[in-house]
């Protein structure tokens, strides 16, 4: 985009001039200006100038079904037009809120008691932290505080899903972490496995890390651990092998509870409904949002075990209330719609077509190892990242000046797909489930188009 563009009355510029965006250098795009999208159907969204790209995140690893689907925009009409309010305080109730939280219990990957709605995984996870918190003043364990995330894990920006994020740039200068959230080591085989470990020593050795800073801080004080079963945002990171058996095992020893933030990983994303499946997580409390409702409007979800709702039960008897909620919380509309992205992924049968498809994009990752700028591909499922190296060899990655992430993510855009650098220079796909074959064939030309244009 050339800065004359910010000139004038343009879209570009009337933005330039008036928002302030998430995740964006606020100075360059004072010059620069945004990418306007104008429409999306598909797998496509489209600009103001008309040119088509293929949404190789799936906005932002949410829109399961793509840009388009008729089905989602009914449901919500549908809703609209018979309460497009109401909410879930006092124990008032709406049938879409009713139908969603069962559904989910019915789908959920551990024996959960209850649903808690919210609007998005930040705020799921502020809740999720206040839960572990009220639950373990409920056992009459006040020091049992302390939740432990991990180095690069992305729980989202609230005050608290921040502190539990573990990327600098969310704790810099916004004075965060808060006081008893911990960072342990980031399971990254490639990136911290030492010469000659093999991957599932390299697990141990993160369990390790874990039972030594319950030990150092005394397991009395510590109450949950919280992971995504695949690190989305910290660089679309899988675990290494037996790293959540080895993981959850720790966390028994020391009675903490497992929180699995599925805020990516739900609703089919590796191939069957929850990332807690595919790696095998027996979570206490579950967060999930995204592809909930496709991304259509914004909903999330926490579940907790029955022990956990026991726990909530005796402190609203003590305080006469669960005095948590949201305004949203339960919103008829966003609830119609997450119902009906359910049902979709049941009658067109999403985890199927995932499971099928998804063998052609991590062949088409896997081709990609070979890449003179490529270090690492990881994909499972339909998410997947390639990791930029300076050096093959020695896996040293570029100077954070020179901006490789970015610059390629800019080229791969020029190219039609729009793909987002995560993490440094981890250049991730996430697309909607409803990919067919060709299209990720498509897709995957024009990710190495832009590749090729920086090398
Ligand atoms: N948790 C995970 C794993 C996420 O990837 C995200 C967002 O990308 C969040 C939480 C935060 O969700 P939101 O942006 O809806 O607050």
């Amino acid at each position: 985009t050339s800065p004359s563009l910010l000139q004038g009355n343009s879209l570009a510029a009337r933005d330039a001039k008036s928002l302030i965006h998430a995740y964006t250098n606020l100075s360059t795009h004072l010059t620069d200006g945004p990418l306007i999208i104008e429409t999306g159907k598909g797998i496509n969204v489209f600009d103001e100038n008309g040119k088509e790209y293929i949404e190789g995140l799936a906005g932002l690893w949410c829109a399961s079904f793509g840009f388009g689907e008729e089905e989602l925009i009914e449901a919500a009409i549908q809703q609209m037009r018979k309460l497009p309010f109401y909410h879930s305080f006092a124990s008032k109730s709406t049938q879409p809120g009713i139908r969603l939280a069962e559904k989910l219990l019915e789908i959920a990957p551990a024996p959960f008691s209850k649903v808690f709605f919210a609007n998005s995984g930040s705020e799921a996870n502020d809740t999720v932290v206040k839960l572990v918190w009220y639950y373990n003043n409920s056992r009459g364990l006040p020091e049992k505080k302390k939740i432990i995330s991990r180095q690069k894990a992305y729980h989202g920006v609230t005050v608290a899903a921040a502190s539990l994020t573990g990327l600098p740039p969310l704790h810099n200068d916004f004075d965060l972490p808060i006081k008893n959230i911990l960072h342990t080591s980031c399971p990254h085989y490639y990136r911290y496995g030492k010469d000659g470990e093999t991957e599932e020593e390299f697990a141990a050795r993160c369990a390790d890390d874990l039972e030594q800073l319950i030990l150092k801080e005394g397991p009395d004080t510590v109450a949950a651990f919280i992971a995504e079963p695949i690190m989305g945002a910290g660089g679309v990171i899988i675990p290494p092998a037996t790293y959540f058996e080895k993981i959850q095992a720790v966390l028994r020893k020391y009675d903490v509870l497992m929180i699995a933030d599925e805020v990516i990983c739900g609703f089919g994303r590796t191939g069957q409904m929850w990332g807690s499946q595919t790696f095998d997580i027996q979570p206490d409390i579950l967060s999930c949002a995204k592809a909930l409702s496709s991304a259509y409007l914004p909903i999330s979800a926490v579940m907790v075990s029955q022990d956990i709702f026991d726990g909530m039960v005796k402190q609203s008897e003590k305080h006469g209330a669960f005095a948590h909620g949201f305004t949203y919380s339960g919103h008829p509309v966003p609830a119609a719609v997450g119902m009906r992205t359910m049902e979709l992924m049941e009658e067109r049968n999403i985890l199927g077509h995932v499971r099928h498809v998804s063998k052609r994009f991590n062949e088409r990752f896997n081709a990609l190892a070979d890449h003179p700028l490529v270090g690492e591909v990881r994909s499972m499922g339909l998410i997947g990242a390639i990791e930029l190296v300076a050096d093959k060899k020695t896996k040293r990655s570029f100077d954070p000046k020179y901006k490789a992430g970015p610059k390629t993510a800019q080229a791969m855009q020029d190219a039609g797909v729009i793909s987002r650098a995560v993490a440094g220079d981890n250049l991730a796909l996430c697309p909607p489930l409803i990919i067919t074959e060709s299209e990720i064939d498509e897709m995957f030309d024009r990710f190495t188009k832009g590749l090729d244009d920086v090398a």
